[in-house]
């Protein structure tokens, strides 16, 4: 896959809108983890260092498609402007202010900017204000396209979703990937194009509904696919077993049920845990205990994979060549649930393996386990990260490929 990218075209003295991927966690507005904030820095440096008028625009949470302050982006702006800067500093280029902007297309926002010095770094209010950025409205996008001269793609993370600011924008004007969208699509392609085998899946987390479409086109790639979260309660009903009240999606037990058959028409195997950590209260636990999946009770919930499960993993793990990852084994946030998920965070680093981890939680436990720099690539990406080692193309990522005649930029050269 040939991508457009950013370096290869004219950007000094232009305006560049870089759709940035800053949906960072907060809580009573500060920011938790500043990884997204970071990982958006390297484009804008080099940007700003061609001599680029840069403008930002990235959706934060999930504000419902109206003006929730909830979710401004202005909370983000002194930790992104101190990490700018730093980073402006080490390459000895001068430093630059950030100016926010109260929404993310307009006239007022176009004369905003017309006032503005070109060093002035512009960022915009988040584009989930508006219903039409998932709708991917063609006049909203011209609108976002009308602020700049060209468009840089950069939200990694956001690629799988149609949105204005993804996908639409990028008919509209020029369109290139910026250095993470290029460095993540260049290192999960290595578990897509011909990955060396075993090639072993581990899925797990919490959002079952968009995952568990995509085990089904691993299914055609990898060996094995390794079940834990609550993604496996999903599956355990599917076989008939109790579940308690485990968080599963009823609506989602058939395709269950047809990925295991499925699975076991191609000759792979869908392993699933043989036994589950499960407690009464998930906050405040009176009882923690280890039960066999098909041995829990109607007011259990089901935690983390047990000691069984873990073994069973892990050993197998060890025989892998390509290992994906996405998606914790529990709700590793509080340490009595953890253990699955660090065990499978080290069976990774300490597989002989191409190892890929993708999901905002299953970096974070990465990190938590103190093995990042055993991963081969810790993607920035969840839905986007499993839907493009599932093999689906990515419609933001689509519209930056070389030959795509959508984007403008084809018909530049
Ligand atoms: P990622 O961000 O890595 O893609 P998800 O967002 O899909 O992963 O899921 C992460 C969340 O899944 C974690 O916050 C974790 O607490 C939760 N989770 C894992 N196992 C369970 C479970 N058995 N029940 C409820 N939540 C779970
Ligand atoms: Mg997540």
């Amino acid at each position: 896959m040939k991508l457009r990218r950013f370096q290869d075209a004219a950007v000094a003295g232009a305006r560049v809108l870089v759709r940035v991927d800053i949906n960072v966690p907060m809580e009573d507005g500060e920011v938790l983890d500043d990884t997204r904030i970071r990982m958006s820095l390297p484009t804008i440096v080099e940007l700003l260092e061609k001599g680029a008028q840069v403008i930002l625009a990235s959706h934060l949470g999930r504000p419902k498609g109206v003006r929730d302050e909830k979710y401004s982006l202005k909370a983000i702006v002194p930790v992104l402007s101190g990490l700018l800067n730093e980073a402006l500093e080490t390459k000895t280029l001068p430093k630059v202010s950030i100016k926010f902007l109260n929404d993310c297309l307009g006239y007022k926002i176009l004369w905003a900017i017309n006032q503005l010095d070109p060093g002035t770094v512009i960022l915009l209010e988040n584009t989930r204000f508006h219903r039409e950025e998932k709708r991917n409205q063609r006049i909203f996008a011209m609108g976002m396209a009308s602020l700049a001269n060209c468009f840089v793609n950069d939200a990694f993370g956001s690629c799988h979703r149609a949105h204005a600011s993804t996908e639409g924008i990028a008919h509209f004007r020029p369109a290139y990937a910026g250095y993470l969208v290029q460095r993540e699509v260049a290192a999960l392609s290595k578990a897509v194009e011909d990955p060396e085998t075993p090639y072993y899946v581990v899925l797990g987390g919490a959002k079952i509904s968009g995952k568990i479409d995509v085990i089904k086109k691993m299914l055609d790639v990898a060996d094995s696919i390794f079940i834990g979260g609550a993604m496996a309660f999903t599956f355990a009903k599917a076989l008939g077993c109790e579940t308690g009240r485990s968080l599963i999606e009823e609506d989602r037990v058939t395709m269950a049920r047809m990925i295991i058959e499925n699975a076991t028409q191609l000759g792979k195997t869908v392993h699933l845990p043989a036994d589950v950590v499960v407690t009464d209260d998930i906050e405040n636990p009176t009882r923690i205990e280890t039960k066999p999946i098909d041995g829990m009770a109607p007011d259990d919930i089901g935690v983390d994979i047990g000691e069984v499960t873990i073994s069973e993993y892990t050993s197998e793990l060890a025989k892998a060549k390509t290992i994906f990852w996405n998606g914790p084994m529990g709700i590793f946030e509080k340490p009595e649930f953890a253990k699955g998920t660090t065990a499978i965070a080290n069976a990774l680093a300490s597989a002989d393996a191409v190892t890929i981890v993708g999901g905002g939680e299953s970096a974070m436990a990465v990190r938590d386990a103190g093995v990042e720099d055993k991963i081969t690539h810790v993607s920035t990406g969840g839905g986007a990260s499993l839907e493009f080692v599932g093999g689906k193309s990515l419609p933001g990522i689509r519209i930056l490929e070389e030959d795509n005649q959508n984007n403008p930029a084809y018909h530049l050269s």
